[in-house]
């Protein structure tokens, strides 16, 4: 099936027995059985069930299902946010004194996860130019558990070469684990280019309309878990075989840090997802034509949109992504007074920290998001005061660019 298809019908293992289109919420916290040796069997691992839904609950399967056919995994874990996925990944890659590589060009909570709780529990994190794949390899050592890149990076919107990082990698062993928050399934299968596991925030695009926080894992099976240079995978190997990265993480770390969605919150991503298709071209093509429109007028000192011919990320971009670059640019004018002003006269765009959303989102990330960091901190996020983020929504295009002209003209 292709993907506009399996966003429909893909995740439901019967059909329900009224006959609802849309699955069940299961509000239910644990799953009564009828005898003690069913129960007991199920907590043997000799018989599928469902037992509590801080491990698992059958609406959240079902959105589990559906996102791993989407990224065509071999399994899912949806947690109650981007962060929790993210955090359950990271923790089942890596014990104390591990260390790990990442894009210095990051989202500001993984950044800030990165730092104050991983460093603080003994993981180091080596913060890399994703343009400069030899001082990758130098850093490469037997501590190292993963490699983590954003698919476009929020807000920096750089592009990692996943084929070329990933090779190097895997050359060594390590996973490469990919946020492929900003481009979505619907723009990038990035297990063919050598992603091992792939985190979402659904909060964004998956979910699509800005109702609910949420996150997911997916293993996409190119990683040969037998051969873990992380001992508790390897250990799980012999049990659990290919699934091992899957079983550990779900039952060493996320059942026990509760990182489970409600399953009203999969619901709202099952139905989000599918219009995920639909919307992305959208996205895509309002974005192009507002980075167009902004590039020609006056007051705007620069944009950066991946979808610009002239935009150092296009072709790697064009080549991983179809030729499409989802809904994410940055614009800057001459001063931060102008970037308020801005922000304060337009009528359509919601100003707030969020993206993926059906409405169009401004931000002036420097005074927001990254209030707290330091100049360093900014410059490696691609942050500074003149800057706006915008997550271009579905609005008609000549209204949005009705509303940001207008704006523009008041500064
Ligand atoms: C929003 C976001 C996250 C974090 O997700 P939450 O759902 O807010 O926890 C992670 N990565 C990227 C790229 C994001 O945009």
């Amino acid at each position: 099936m292709e993907i506009e298809t399996k966003a429909i019908h893909s995740g439901f293992a019967q059909e329900d027995k009224f006959g609802a289109t849309s699955f069940p919420i299961y509000g239910s916290a644990a799953f009564a059985y009828n005898t003690a040796e069913d129960l007991s069997e199920v907590f043997e691992g000799k018989k599928f069930g469902y037992v509590y839904s801080r491990i698992s609950n059958p609406t959240v399967t079902a959105f589990e299902h559906r996102m791993n056919a989407l990224e065509e995994g071999i399994g899912a874990i949806a947690g109650a946010s981007g962060m929790s996925a993210i955090a359950t990944v990271i923790f089942t890659l890596t014990e104390y004194g591990d260390e790990i590589i990442s894009s210095e060009s990051l989202f500001g909570g993984t950044y800030l996860f990165f730092k104050e709780i991983l460093n603080k529990y003994g993981v180091k994190v080596h913060y890399v130019n994703i343009n400069d794949i030899s001082n990758w390899e130098k850093l490469i050592n037997n501590k190292i558990k993963l490699i983590f890149l954003e698919s476009i990076s929020n807000p920096k919107l750089e592009i990692p070469d996943l084929k070329a990082i990933s090779k190097i990698a895997h050359e060594h062993n390590i996973p490469v684990v990919i946020d492929n928050t900003v481009s979505t399934p619907y723009l990038w299968r990035a297990k063919y280019f050598g992603a091992d596991i792939i985190v979402h925030s659904t909060t964004k695009y998956i979910s699509g309309n800005g109702t609910t926080i949420g996150g997911i894992l997916i293993d996409t099976g190119n990683y040969d878990w037998k051969k873990s240079i992380v001992g508790k995978i390897k250990e799980m190997s012999s049990k659990a075989g290919n699934f091992a990265f899957l079983a550990t993480a779900r039952s060493k770390i996320y059942q026990n840090l509760g990182f489970a969605p409600s399953p009203f919150s999969a619901f709202l991503n099952l139905i989000g997802i599918e219009t995920l298709p639909l919307r992305m071209e959208k996205h895509c093509e309002n974005s192009l034509k507002l980075a167009e429109f902004l590039r020609s007028n006056k007051n705007v000192v620069e944009v950066n949109y991946p979808g610009l011919k002239e935009n150092q990320y296009h072709k790697i971009g064009k080549e991983q992504f179809n030729n499409k670059f989802s809904g994410l640019l940055t614009f800057s004018l001459q001063s931060k007074d102008d970037c308020f002003k801005l922000i304060n006269n337009l009528k359509l765009a919601k100003n707030l920290a969020n993206i993926g959303d059906t409405r169009t989102l401004v931000i002036h990330p420097d005074s927001t998001i990254y209030l707290n960091c330091s100049q360093e901190e900014k410059k490696s996020a691609g942050v500074n005061d003149k800057m706006i983020r915008v997550s271009v929504g579905l609005e008609n295009i000549n209204d949005l660019i009705e509303d940001f002209k207008q704006a523009l003209e008041k500064i």
